[in-house]
Formats: structure tokens, C-alpha cells, sequence
């Protein structure tokens, strides 16, 4: 599984039940929770995906593939009225 942001604890749940093999993504979530906005909500789930699963049978394997700014530029709008 490809996707562009770390998955969060509910997503890791059902990657691992459902099998799949390998995650990769391209943002940590602490990278996402460092936008305005985005620091309320993402710090509600702060473990993240590879802490999760750790001490599991090694499946997925997660790999962080970062893009550097171009990962975090499809956030900021979203997150910008997202502030409690
Ligand atoms: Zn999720």
C-alpha cells in the first residue's frame, strides 16, 4: 500500500487485519501535526503506525519515504479552518 501521509492507529488496525504486506508513505504524522490546525486533531492519535504494530509478526513492513515539502503541501489549505 502506497499513501501520502502515515497512517493513523484506526487505519494501522485494519492494514494489519487485513493483510497487507508493506505501507509506505511519504509524511509522519508528527510532520502533518506540526501544521496549524492540525496539531488539535492528530495529536489524538500520537503513536505512530510503526509503533503500533511493533512486537507483531513484522507485517507490514513500514517504510517512511519522504518527499520533503511536497508531502505537506496538500494539507495546509485542508487544515487551516480545521482549528478548535
Ligand atoms: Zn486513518
Amino acid at each position: 500500500m502506497y499513501t501520502s501521509t502515515e497512517p493513523c492507529l484506526m487505519c494501522a488496525g485494519a492494514i494489519y487485519l487485513s493483510g497487507i504486506g508493506r505501507v509506505v508513505y511519504a509524511l509522519a504524522a508528527k510532520d502533518l501535526a506540526s501544521l496549524p490546525g492540525a496539531s488539535d486533531r492528530v495529536r489524538m492519535v500520537p503513536t505512530p503506525m510503526a509503533e503500533a504494530l511493533a512486537g507483531g509478526d513484522g507485517r507490514p513492513e513500514i517504510r517512511h519515504q519522504p518527499m520533503g515539502p511536497a508531502a505537506l503541501e496538500p494539507h495546509i489549505d485542508y487544515w487551516k479552518g480545521q482549528s478548535r
